[in-house]
């Protein structure tokens, strides 16, 4: 702790240092700024929304990596090690949660999981759900602390780092307000998705998630989950099964053709893709919102 209150001291200081006597000429850029490491595009996003130019943000996964098996190398070891604020959720990333034990950070660790409440998967009753972002409420939350701490990092710009901060708060409660409205009156409520990433999102809003492969986007389900998936979506009346940007469409495919159901991206929003690096969390969010009341014919 001793280390850790003389190290935001100096950074404090060096900042105040150059801001007096320099003014806006520094050309080193990033030594300048508190670096801070988030562990996924979510948390990367409140970041760089609440700090802008006053702080520089590392996202620790690469666009197009899926981040549940993020693998860090030892350059983002070192990025870790050197943060002065490290954003990540604790049983989302097991690489990030070893990486973590294993260099004792001098940065403060803000853990997702400690600020928000979890509620269990939908798939698996024993086991946390860490898809906390889809849900915009907890994303405010999140945004809360993230700006406190980044204002304790840069003092002199605390105003600024409020009102960013007030922005996205705005814009989150704007977003869950329109998913009340636009998800109230649906002619079904089930929706199929690929991996279990929509459960906070089908809490929030009273839908019924049915999910291809569970928690881990990389399991695939046996011939007798996938024959009850179809069941259901037979049953149900379930126009369209969700596949994401980062995983294969392969079974979620195959279930559209047993069934005859229309294959739509529902994106779960763990990281950005080439293609949607135009894209934020915000605009990512309002896609879908359109696309899950388009499958599910709301009004
Ligand atoms: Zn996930």
């Amino acid at each position: 702790m001793k280390i850790r209150l003389a190290r935001l001291t100096a950074t404090a200081l060096w900042v105040t240092a150059v801001g007096a006597g320099l003014g806006g000429c520094s050309n080193s850029g990033a030594s300048t700024v508190p670096q801070v490491v988030a562990a996924a595009y979510p948390f990367t996003f409140v970041a760089e929304q609440v700090g802008r130019d006053f702080i520089e943000v590392r996202n620790l996964t690469s666009p197009g990596v899926e981040p549940h098996d993020v693998e860090l190398p030892p350059q983002q070891l070192a990025d870790l090690s050197d943060a002065d604020l490290i954003i990540v959720e604790g049983g989302f990333q097991p690489a990030v949660d070893d990486g973590l034990e294993q260099i004792a950070p001098t940065g403060e660790v803000i853990d997702v999981a400690e600020i928000v409440t979890l509620q269990n998967a939908v798939s698996n009753t024993d086991t946390l759900d860490p898809h906390i972002w889809l849900d915009p409420q907890r994303m405010a939350v999140v945004t809360e602390v993230v700006a406190d701490r980044v204002a304790s990092l840069t003092p002199e710009h605390v105003g600024e780092i409020r009102a960013n901060a007030r922005r996205l708060i705005e814009a989150l409660e704007q977003l869950d307000a329109a998913y009340t409205t636009g998800l109230a009156e649906c002619a079904r409520r089930t929706f199929v998705t690929s991996h279990a990433a929509f459960g906070y999102l089908a809490s929030r809003y009273n839908l019924e998630m049915v999910s291809v492969s569970g928690l881990d986007p990389t399991l695939e389900p046996s011939p007798a989950e996938q024959a009850a998936i179809a069941d259901t979506v037979t049953r149900e009346g379930v126009t369209t099964i969700f596949t994401e940007t980062l995983v294969s469409p392969a079974v979620a495919e195959t279930i559209a053709d047993e069934t005859g159901a229309r294959v739509r991206t529902l994106d779960p929003i763990e990281g950005l893709t080439e293609e949607s690096s135009d894209e934020t969390y915000l605009t990512l969010m309002r896609d879908n919102l359109a696309a899950l009341r388009e499958a599910n014919g709301c009004s």
